[in-house]
């Protein structure tokens, strides 16, 4: 998945204090409709980045999509910086990259792409072989920013078709990243974080990491925290400092829970690219304009690489996304008030 808004604005995430934007809280944060670009587009909400809330933990984007009958198609777009986590609740979606991939993720798999200094890929919707209706598609799509160390290394990608699920009192968790109640996700990743699925119903006490800051995402059912109520829909801010969540959960109750340490680095995000100035982001992006007049096979060398499979005779799936324009007013990351 990607940021398809047809004119993205730069945002900047500035660094998080080492012990969290707060101590033990609970802040809702709403989801908003972000537009986005192409009519086969899906309907998209997204709860991270906000203002005032950028990160929690190295978690920078999330976006929740569907459930929506509509053919996902995603064509070839660069990334930087990051690694996206895809995680499907209905409908398989067929990732295609430059590194090689060619692969469906299904719901309870997950895609990580590690983007590094810069990869490119596509997604388009599993389309039934019947050619009866178009399926039903819903998911989340999530960025982890990789932290300085890290964001220049090779691109990478990986699937995980079974992953590691963690049962405690009133919840069953699949920990989709990181570590969660002493269980720990085989996936890749570079900063201290955990995601996981929590189905939950009645009384839960769910273990948390007090180093960690934590956010919630109401998928199905609803939640009380604190004695407060936590629907689907907005992004539930716990703070840093728990070490662990008492929740009420309504019968069916299902969650995104994501958290990590405090994210200590300031971002740039524009577009599809987490950088740290304008003038690498203002590279990235002419980076991936020029490879678009190359021939294909040095399009396989440059920055972003070459996704097979949208060459010209793709017929509905030729092209790629070209980048939107950068906008007019130029924004620099603040200076850091803390070493
Ligand atoms: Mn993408």
């Amino acid at each position: 998945m990607t940021n398809l808004e047809v004119s993205p604005q730069q945002e900047i995430c500035p660094p998080a204090p080492a012990e969290g934007r707060s101590g033990p809280c609970l802040q809702l944060w709403p989801e908003r409709e972000v537009p986005l670009g192409g009519v086969r587009a899906m309907n998209v909400k997204r709860t991270l980045p906000q203002r005032g809330l950028p990160t929690i933990g190295a978690w920078c984007f999330l976006d929740s999509f569907g459930p929506d009958r509509t053919a996902m198609s995603v064509l070839p777009h660069p990334h930087i910086g990051l690694q996206t986590v895809t995680w499907p609740l209905a409908g398989h979606i067929r990732h295609r990259d430059s590194v090689g991939s060619d692969v469906v993720v299904r719901p309870g798999e997950l895609n990580i792409m590690t983007a590094g200094h810069g990869v490119s890929h596509s997604e388009f919707a599993v389309l039934p072989a019947d050619g009866g209706g178009l399926p039903l598609q819903r998911g989340l799509q999530l960025w982890v920013a990789l932290p300085d160390a890290h964001r220049h290394r090779a691109p990478a990608f990986e699937q995980h078709r079974e992953l590691p699920v963690a049962d405690g009192r009133g919840f069953s968790a699949t920990v989709m990243v990181g570590e969660f109640g002493g269980v720990v996700s085989s996936a890749t990743m570079y900063s201290p974080i955990v995601g996981a699925d929590v189905a939950c119903e009645g009384d839960a006490v769910l273990p948390l990491n007090p180093d960690f800051e934590h956010g919630v995402l109401v998928l199905d059912g609803g939640l009380a925290v604190d004695g407060q109520d936590l629907p689907a829909g907005p992004l539930g801010y716990l703070g840093a400092g728990r070490s662990e969540l008492e929740v009420q959960a309504r019968p069916g109750t299902r969650f995104l829970l994501i958290g990590g340490e405090p994210f200590g680095e300031e971002l740039l995000m524009w577009w599809n690219f987490v950088g740290r100035t304008h003038e690498e982001v203002e590279q990235a992006r002419g980076d991936w304009e020029a490879q678009a007049t190359l021939p294909d096979a040095m399009a396989a060398g440059a920055r972003y690489g070459l996704v097979h499979g949208h060459g010209p005779d793709a017929g509905a799936e030729a092209g790629r996304i070209p980048a939107p324009p950068l906008p007019g007013v130029r924004l620099t990351p603040r200076k850091r008030t803390v070493d």
